[in-house]
């Protein structure tokens, strides 16, 4: 199982600290061999335990140069960073990526080695037009990505249950994943308001690897019972 955990911009570089202090000591003294990655921001890179993965939630796709506000290559290499999360919801819908801008972060950062977390998932007025729509959605969504690529990991999140407390019934959630799962042999994540009180159940589900959380992940505590319980079912 792979269990990740995206702050967003929470949390301040001790906070992340405090947190990671909580989470490496659970890995350790339960020897959980299941991958658990933490997505800090930035600024919380320095000095980061390493018995979890620690990755990026975005990153410019260029060595380095004249982007400012961006954050490229150069500066996660100082960090030895080498997993990044390209796709999210939060980055196309509110920040404006488009499938191209998604597609070149893929590419450069698949060239460099890096493993990627590739995010996709429809807004609400999609699921409503039915599957047909949907599947056509999230086909658009791989326009540009290699799904052969070996360190993919691809997560499943409805924009809509992206920190709402809705999620997918388990059905739909079971039919999506198998639909991903003729596309590619990635690992596939679940995210979307997955917390300790769901996150078993989700993970018993059927090409369902693990799962992305965002909020709920917040607490260190709660992260570790989903990694606990991502344990059990290994
Ligand atoms: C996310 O942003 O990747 C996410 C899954 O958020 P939340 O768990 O808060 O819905």
């Amino acid at each position: 199982m792979i269990v990740c955990a995206n702050f967003k911009a929470n949390k301040t570089r001790q906070e992340t600290q405090a947190y990671m202090a909580v989470v490496e000591s659970f890995v350790s003294a339960n020897n959980i061999s299941d991958t658990v990655i933490v997505f800090p921001p930035f600024t919380a890179l320095e000095h980061l335990p390493r018995n979890v993965l620690i990755g990026v939630q975005n990153a410019y796709p260029v060595q380095n140069g004249a982007f400012t506000g961006e954050i490229a290559l150069e500066q996660l290499e100082e960090f030895a960073v080498t997993t990044i999360l390209i796709g999210h919801s939060e980055r196309r819908h509110i920040l404006g990526e488009t499938q191209e801008t998604v597609a070149a972060k893929f590419r450069f950062f698949a060239e460099k080695g890096f493993t990627i977390v590739y995010c996709v998932g429809e807004p609400l007025e999609i699921r409503e037009e039915g599957n047909e729509a949907l599947m056509d959605y999230i086909s658009n969504q791989f326009e540009g990505i290699d799904l052969e690529y070996p360190d993919l990991i691809v997560a499943y999140e409805p924009v809509w249950a992206i920190g709402t407390g809705l999620t997918p019934s388990v059905r739909d959630i079971e039919l999506l994943h198998g639909a991903l799962r003729e596309k590619t042999k990635a690992p596939l994540l679940y995210g979307g308001s997955v917390k300790v009180d769901n996150a078993g159940e989700i993970m018993t589900l059927e090409n369902v690897d693990g799962v992305l959380v965002g909020s709920a992940a917040l607490s260190a505590n709660d992260f570790c019972d989903m990694i606990a319980q991502a344990a059990e079912l290994s």
